[in-house]
């Protein structure tokens, strides 16, 4: 008898045998379409059997096997397999999570002008579509990029960096520490250079903010005759399943993407490098929650090829790794560019009367760049025009019904809108318990602000960016597109802002409302909120212009406005790790969040209160239960949610527990409706 054992995308931690009479070894990482249920599905060949424990007789032959797809090397397998173990997520999700929706449905793309004698079982052929377009074009209406064969001379840190990355004989984790302009990009695009000339391939994983035109010009730009393949969820469908193709069969010299392209077969990688690899957006937070930097270091494990990590405020973990001697640690210590760091300073509010938010100070520094014909942005990381609006006499507040968050007051639609699930409502001419028309928005968002600034700079040009404003790609390049001509003198930003993007004439950035991260339950919040901070502060002062960075806030003698104002991110780092070390957090344990969600926080705590008894009947050690406990965010699209922690100082001996405890979750009784996951290293607890 012979048997293939094939992954289906089903929501099941196992996998399904089918006869194969005619199924050979070179089959495996092959689409295969098989019956399921009343109709057929498609599948990945993992092995092929001789034997299966599954019952006989109620075996179904394969339905084809779909040559015409290339087969999934090996490698591509293994790293979804170990995905699929490290997050506990059945292997045939993760797989069809991994490849492009097209390929997961059996379906090729079509591809353009076949090239002939290029190998590639498919046929495929290199696509002109895909190429990243006219990367001068793109660049020559923003900055000014050095014209190829003329590079810049590295800087003697620079030099050591790219130097040090590419005598890496195996697998090396680097961690590329620099503030915003010092250089780092630079050293990621001469170590791909290098890698290329090797006849390497390289992949570049970037946020998903931040992979704008701008960075894919000039990726472009320095690399004409490279075929770069672009990968995130805006590609439309038949271009990723044609890059995914072209990236297996060899084709592509650079994979630049999002999280997701982590998973793009490279038969010949040679590096990968994660920029800002502190960025959150990296770990997924619904359905798969792989963190693509994680795993970009296993897989250069794998491959025993370098990876290189690079922030200016770099996650605690990696810190910690990097002072640990685990990973290399590279400091650009100085600007490639320009001559001055932004001068840092906190403008203290607790005895001053603000003026709608504003500091004297700030309006004042506002005033000169306006003398001056400089920019200045003013990061607020609050959209909407106000957070609430409430009912003074009787106490009404607009609450979301589904949710445990209030309605966000947008004034340009006159909407009330749930930040959280969506739901949106108009704006109520009276107040819905007492009838009083006199209703108040209570606090200020970037609309807000857009209009207090536009009444005291009545001649300022004033653009605000932030999810609404920029609600499309088209929207937000507009947006980019007015800040660099000029265009603008007051720019009022969420974090959208904070990232990738180098504005010439920009050079003072003021902060306001920062302090609410401070004291915020989540014990990542200081390390998010110095990281915005810092990144928003850099966007100031490039080239010749000097910048300045005034933060408002009651706190001035905080450790983290501190190390700020010091630009000493390690000073801070080093602080809060003695705080996680103190209390146990990671990177001095590992943690795992078990979550429900059902129709009553009753049936939510029950679940998790019984996957707890389970946990313990496993005869855990070493492993620390925590009670269940409803989410700090309890309600959310009107379901009730929950939480149980698991916590540990061994990584593999978490993972054991996971693995065993996972069964006897999945056999777990659910009342009707609820729903439940496992996140492990989870970054909101
Ligand atoms: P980062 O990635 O750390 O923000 P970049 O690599 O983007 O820094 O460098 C910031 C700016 O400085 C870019 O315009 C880049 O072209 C330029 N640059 C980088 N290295 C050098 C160098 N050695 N000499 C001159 N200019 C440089
Ligand atoms: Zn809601
Ligand atoms: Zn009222």
């Amino acid at each position: 008898m012979k048997l293939i054992r094939v992954a289906l995308d089903l929501p099941l931690p196992r996998q399904f045998d089918y006869l194969a009479p005619d199924a050979l070894e070179s089959d495996i990482g092959r689409f295969v379409r098989v019956p399921f249920g009343s109709g057929t599905k498609v599948g990945i060949v993992l092995a092929l059997l001789d034997a299966t424990d599954q019952p006989v007789e109620k075996l179904k032959a394969v339905q084809a096997i779909l040559c015409e797809i290339p087969t999934l090397p090996a490698s591509f397998i293994a790293l979804c397999e170990f995905c699929a173990r490290y997050y506990q997520a059945p292997l045939g999700e993760v797989l069809a999570f991994a490849l492009p929706p097209m390929l997961r449905r059996g379906k090729l793309p079509r591809m353009s002008a076949p090239v002939s004698g290029d190998g590639g079982e498919a046929g495929v052929s290199r696509s002109t579509a895909l190429r990243l377009r006219g990367g001068s074009t793109v660049l020559s209406r923003h900055s000014a990029p050095a014209p190829t064969g003329e590079l810049p001379t590295l800087l003697t840190a620079q030099a050591q960096a790219v130097d040090a990355i590419l005598l890496a004989k195996n697998f090396q984790t680097f961690l590329l520490h620099g503030i915003t302009g010092s250089g780092k990009t630079e050293v990621y695009l001469r170590a791909i250079a290098a890698v290329l000339a090797r006849g390497g391939q390289a992949l570049m994983l970037v946020p998903e903010i931040a992979l704008t035109p701008q960075l894919q010009g000039r990726v472009a730009a320095r690399f004409p005759d490279a075929h770069i393949v672009a990968a995130h969820s805006g590609v439309p469908d038949a271009a990723r399943a044609r890059g995914f193709l072209e990236a297996l069969a060899g084709r592509a010299d650079i994979v630049l993407g999002t999280r997701l392209s982590i998973f793009m077969p490279l038969p010949r990688l040679q590096i990968i490098v994660v920029d800002e690899e502190h960025d959150g957006s990296f770990k997924q937070q619904d359905g798969l929650r792989y963190s693509a930097r994680d795993l970009a270091i296993w897989r250069a494990q794998q491959l025993g090829i370098p990876v290189v990590l690079g922030s200016a405020t770099p996650t605690l973990e990696t810190f910690f790794h990097a002072h640990n001697g685990r990973y290399t640690l590279l400091e650009l210590p100085l600007r490639a560019v320009a001559k001055n760091l932004p001068a840092v300073r906190v403008v203290d509010t607790r005895r001053e009367k603000l003026q709608d938010g504003l500091s004297q100070a700030l309006i004042d520094a506002m005033s000169l760049r306006l003398e001056r014909g400089e920019q200045s942005l003013i990061f607020l990381n609050r959209r909407g025009y106000a957070p609430v609006l409430a009912c003074p006499p009787c106490g009404w507040i607009s609450r979301c019904h589904r949710c445990a968050a209030n309605l966000v007051v947008h004034l340009a639609d006159r909407r009330l809108r749930c930040h959280h699930c969506g739901f949106e409502a108009l704006i109520p001419r009276a107040c819905p318990t007492c009838g009083n028309v006199d209703l108040k928005p209570f606090g200020r968002g970037t609309q807000r602000l857009e209009t207090i600034l536009g009444e005291r700079f009545p001649k300022a040009r004033i653009l605000r960016i932030d999810r609404d404003s920029a609600s499309t790609p088209k929207k937000w390049q507009a947006l980019l597109d007015t800040i660099h001509a000029g265009e603008a003198d007051i720019l009022i930003g969420t974090q959208m802002l904070a990232k990738g993007h180098d504005f010439p004439r920009l050079t003072m950035v003021g902060a306001i409302g920062a302090d609410a991260a401070l004291f915020a339950a989540d014990f990542r919040a200081p390390e998010r909120l110095f990281a915005q901070l810092m990144q928003v502060g850099g966007r100031s002062g490039r080239a010749d212009l000097p910048g300045e960075v005034l933060i408002q806030t009651d706190y001035p003698d905080h450790a983290l406005y501190e190390a700020l104002v010091d630009g000493d991110y390690g000073r801070f780092a080093r602080t809060l790790l003695l705080e996680r070390e103190i209390a146990g957090f990671p990177p001095y344990s590992f943690q795992a969040l078990l979550r429900a969600e059902a129709r009553t926080v009753e049936d939510s705590l029950a679940f998790l209160a019984n996957a707890r008894r389970d946990a313990v009947a496993l005869g855990i050690s070493g492993i620390a239960l925590y009670d269940p406990v409803p989410m700090k965010m309890q309600r959310l699209m009107a379901l009730e949610r929950a939480q149980l922690l698991v916590e540990s100082t061994s990584r593999p001996a978490l993972q054991a527990f996971l693995a065993r405890w996972m069964e006897a979750i999945y056999a777990l009784k659910k009342t009707s409706g609820l729903r439940w996951h496992l996140d492990v290293d989870p970054l909101e607890i």
